[in-house]
């Protein structure tokens, strides 16, 4: 979106609310700080594989800056945009990818080594030339250079690490495995030109409790090292140089959030049950072992969602059965008695991992991710299943598969823990044989296949996230749709009233653990669809709980009714904000409604 000029060298960027709260400071550009890179050796057999590397370091580049070219031609004009046709022409340049590859499988470079000292030699003989023309080459290279060298290295939580003082975090985009390694105490905030809020990158600001604005389209560019800026994770706002005025504002606004927030405090310990007395199980979604006391400071009724593929991420080996195990059964044992959701891994879409060395995709969202994965990759399944069976005994431990697309694969996935557990049973290893597995419907063809998913598991937790994303194909972290991106579409209405009434037949309970569940203004419609389950980031479960201590279940099913006749996504979305608004105004001021 483009930014507007205020008085006093005010500028103003716009983009998508991803995590709550307001912080001010300097701002630090993740990848203008050159990657550094050491000397590496490959083995011959490797050859191959390092080329590949470089060949998708080369084309992530190309997409990245003709990502950026447009967004600027957009926002300032093809006369600007002009400087990025020298870059992407240096991806191009034949002398210097051939010479790269040349030294990757006869040097035995790696990637990074084989392009780092090639471009270097292009520079630096470029640099030393009379000519001007020549020279802003080499500065072209250079630029470009560092940005194939950060796609091959993935070093963006690499380069963070060198944060000296707390600062706000800038970057084109970050993945889902640096933002899980964030250090706090650096990073009091972040924002990103691309994503859109159901990344897993802002799911994991939220989980952190630092404030984030995503989809900021051009903000890095134009943004520079030590700047001033404020970030508002309520508003979707990135504020460069604020003026008093503006400070002023936000410090009497947040004056009053704080208020707000420490009124939550006192129901904690509270149930959320509804003004006519129904109880909603409002659980966690958690990523880690240490976000436990998170879950209980939050008052939560245990966890809905853990997300285990972090376990695996950001590492170069796979992390062994004993390894889960302890993760897994750290985590069932401080909730005991509350109930704990394991999911299955959901590798892929927007979630890799470095130990594992998977082709990269056209659609990765619509590949080998999760399930998929594991039913092929049977070992790596079989040594999660074991682990999990393991914990079993631990505490009250559920699991469930994700992006489960039908009975098919719900079978292979059941067959696949039946043989863990005969293992673990022949070698007398302690295991519950009698641990709930469900499904997740994150699938329109699951949610579709409801009622005869629901007759071979015990619950259902639906995957809004990807729910919406497959049923109305929009991509969840594409910024540039995310206005295409409705929750409360006709089409969700009616998968989500068909899939709780399926599972309602079938007497077993349904969970809503996507980004929908901790959505204030969305609370009373699952709700009054006959949710049974709510599970979010820790951070929102407190506000959620008081807006379901304010909601009539009477008053949700009836809008339910209602808004079964609409049309229209926003009249849908209209009736349910109602009554969140009636139910707890405070809430929907905080969420910035
Ligand atoms: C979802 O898809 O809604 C979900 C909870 O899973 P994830 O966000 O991890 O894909
Ligand atoms: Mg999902």
């Amino acid at each position: 979106m483009a930014d507007e000029d205020t008085s006093g060298g005010e500028q103003r960027f716009t983009g998508i609310a991803a995590a709550p709260g307001v912080v001010i400071g300097k701002v630090w550009v993740q990848g203008r700080n050159d990657v550094v890179v050491s000397p590496r050796e490959i083995p011959a057999e490797q050859t191959d594989a390092e080329v590949l590397r470089l060949e998708e370091a080369l084309i992530a580049a190309r997409r990245q800056l003709t990502e950026i070219q447009q967004k600027v031609s957009q926002d300032m004009g093809d006369g600007n945009a002009a400087v990025f046709d020298a870059h992407l022409l240096v991806l191009d340049d034949p002398s210097l990818i051939e010479e790269a590859v040349r030294r990757i499988r006869h040097e035995r470079h790696s990637a990074e080594y084989a392009f780092d000292t090639v471009a270097s030699q292009f520079v630096k003989s470029l640099a030393e030339l009379r000519d001007e023309y020549l020279r802003e080459r080499a500065a072209d290279i250079r630029d470009v250079a560092q940005r194939v060298l950060r796609c091959l290295t993935e070093r963006d939580a690499e380069e963070m690490k060198a944060i000296g003082e707390p600062c706000i975090v800038l970057a084109y985009d970050l993945a889902p495995a640096d933002t899980a390694c964030i250090d706090k105490t650096k990073v009091i905030g972040f924002c990103t030109d691309i994503g859109s809020k159901t990344s897993h990158t802002a799911i994991m600001a939220r989980a952190l409790g630092i404030p984030a604005v995503v989809g900021l389209h051009d903000a890095s560019q134009r943004v520079l090292q030590g700047d001033s800026v404020l970030l508002d994770g309520y508003g979707g706002l990135l504020i460069l140089n604020p003026s008093e005025q503006t400070l002023d504002a936000y410090g009497q606004l947040e004056k009053r959030r704080h208020g707000i927030e420490a009124s939550f405090a006192r129901l904690r310990d509270e149930p959320a049950v509804t003004t006519d007395g129904h109880r909603i199980a409002l659980e966690a979604n958690i990523e880690m072992p240490d976000d436990v006391p998170d879950v209980l400071a939050n008052g939560a009724d245990g966890v809905g969602l853990f997300r285990t593929e972090y376990l695996f991420i950001n590492r170069d080996d796979l992390p062994s059965e004993e390894e889960q195990y302890e993760a897994y059964a750290e985590v069932a044992q401080k909730l005991a008695p509350r109930p704990v959701v394991i999911r299955t891994m959901d590798l892929g879409g927007d979630k890799f991992l470095s130990s594992l060395q998977v082709a990269s995709e056209m659609n990765p969202f619509l590949g080998w991710r999760a399930i998929r994965f594991c039913l092929e990759r049977t070992d790596v399944f079989r040594t999660q299943l074991r682990a999990i069976a393991r914990a079993s005994v631990a505490g009250n431990v559920k699991m469930m598969y994700p992006m489960i697309s039908g009975v098919e694969e719900l079978r292979r996935a059941n067959a696949e823990l039946a043989a863990a557990q005969a293992e673990l049973a022949a070698a007398g290893i302690a295991f519950d044989g009698n641990m709930p597995v469900g499904a997740m419907i994150e699938v329109p063809s699951a949610a579709m296949t409801a009622d005869l998913l629901a007759k071979e598991c015990r619950f259902f937790s639906v995957g809004t996230n990807d729910l919406i994303q497959y049923s109305l194909a929009v991509d969840r972290v594409n910024e540039r749709i995310a206005h295409l991106y409705q929750p409360t579409h006709p089409a969700i209405f009616r998968l989500l009233l068909q899939v709780v009434e399926a599972a309602h037949r079938q007497g077993i309970p349904v969970a809503v653990c996507g980004e929908m569940a901790g959505d204030a203004a969305l609370v009373p419609l699952l709700i009054g669809l006959g949710v049974d389950e709510l599970s979010a980031s820790p951070p929102l479960l407190l506000s959620t709980k008081r807006l379901i201590r304010g909601l009539s279940r009477a008053a949700a099913v009836e809008m339910v009714a209602r808004a079964r006749e609409l049309t229209e996504a926003s009249e849908i979305q209209a009736l349910s904000y109602a009554l969140a608004q009636a139910a707890a105004p405070e809430v929907m001021e905080l969420a910035g409604a």
